[in-house]
């Protein structure tokens, strides 16, 4: 990345960790033959999906055979909860999700209302904490899907995962989990906890881009009708050739977050407080989300200052208004507004995320000019401070 550009984007996207480009870059040119073929080159190829497998399980404490490839989260989102709710649409129609997740969650849950679905959106606290007795509260008999979050994108704050999916289990509720801010950043372990489907993405801990996956508990009524057709591949849940290396760049990066997450999340909030307490002095200033949240994710609003001058008036430091996905809507976030934040609240919203290769110098540099560019727009519009 170039020298005049300070990062804090790292929930959006992160850099390819230099092994995991390294184990890429040999993958493409030994393992190139199709994984589907049986002859020996085939052989070679498959089993370097099947080590990837391996990595991931082992970062999840699952078996590789519950984990299907995707193109991404997206992917991930919309098979796990398109796939699952059609594929329990004969016991019941009624689903479960927040205000509060990822569009690539909300927006099938819109697809399915369409489709005749009946749609439950429960509300979140301020933080953004979903209470195990809400959403209990929310479900019926005909309830046969729930989608919830693990870290929300926008304010990192962390669902009660357990909780929420103990119920789920109770009822024998399929329990959908959108884990690509989650997986490979706080300690998850599948054998454990009640999770029937998970999704995941690799560009998140520094994995490559386009290759996620969603994990499918291995238990009776657990499954997802596809939402792809073709060669058969994968069970035919997803079909389609796997793109070996990205495979294999994902699989390293699983192992390598796997030997240390306590390491990173302590770095992590380490660079947040710098970060907190270089702003928090600041006059009208709060923060979105839960201090207990994941400590990559910072999300400040400030009186009476628009996010997208503020954003300009920060460079070089590369942050983000709501989230990577709408920032180039100028509407405020829809995640902050499901808070209870004002428009104005929302609109000021600027979400730090540090991640790995992040230093001290950098959150203190970013603290300082945050401070600067509040007071400078503070002068420039004077009379809007009312
Ligand atoms: C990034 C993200 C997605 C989408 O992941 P892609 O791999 O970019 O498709 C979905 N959900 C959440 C919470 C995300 O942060």
């Amino acid at each position: 990345m170039s020298e005049d550009i300070i990062y804090l984007d790292y929930a959006a996207s992160t850099p390819v960790d230099p092994r995991v480009y390294e184990r890429m870059c040999e993958v493409s040119q030994s393992a190139y033959a199709n994984p589907s073929s049986t002859h020996a080159a085939g052989r070679l190829t498959h089993e370097v999906i099947g080590r990837a497998a391996e990595q991931l399980g082992g970062l999840l404490n699952v078996s590789p055979e519950t984990l299907i490839w995707t193109s991404g989260a997206t992917e991930s989102d919309n098979l796990a909860i398109a796939g699952g709710a059609r594929y329990r649409a004969h016991r019941g129609k009624h689903i479960v999700t927040m205000r509060t997740e990822h569009k690539a969650v909300t927006d099938v849950f819109e697809m399915l209302a369409q489709e005749g679905f009946d749609v439950t959106w429960v509300d979140a606290d301020s933080r953004g904490l979903l209470a195990p007795d809400v959403f209990a509260a929310a479900l019926r008999d005909d309830t046969q899907f729930v989608s919830i979050m693990f870290v929300n994108n926008e304010t990192g704050v962390i669902q009660d995962i357990e909780a929420l999916g103990a119920i789920c289990r109770e009822r024998d509720i399929l329990f959908h989990v959108d884990g690509a801010q989650a997986v490979g950043k706080v300690p998850i372990d599948l054998a454990s906890l009640p999770v029937d489907l998970l999704s995941l993405t690799g560009h998140k801990f520094y994995g490559p881009k386009g290759i996620g996956a969603l994990y499918i508990a291995d238990r009776p009524g657990c499954h997802v009708a596809p939402i792809l057709f073709g060669g058969g591949q994968q069970r035919r849940i997803r079909p389609g050739t796997l793109p070996t290396d990205l495979i294999a760049g994902l699989g390293m990066a699983a192992e390598i977050a796997a030997g240390g997450i306590d390491d990173d999340l302590a770095h992590l909030s380490e660079l947040r407080d710098v970060l907190w307490n270089g702003i928090r002095e600041i006059d009208g200033i709060s923060l979105n989300g839960d201090p207990d949240g994941f400590p990559g994710i910072l999300n400040v609003s400030v009186e009476d200052i628009e996010g997208e001058s503020l954003l300009f008036a920060l460079e070089p430091i590369c942050a983000a208004t709501g989230s990577a996905c709408n920032s180039k809507v100028q509407e405020p976030s829809y995640v902050l507004r499901a808070l209870g934040r004002t428009d104005m609240q929302a609109q000021s919203a600027i979400r730090f995320s540090v991640g790995r290769p992040t230093t001290i110098e950098e959150v203190e540099f970013a603290a300082g000019r945050y401070r600067e560019a509040v007071a400078r727009l503070r002068q420039l519009a004077p009379d809007e401070v009312a």
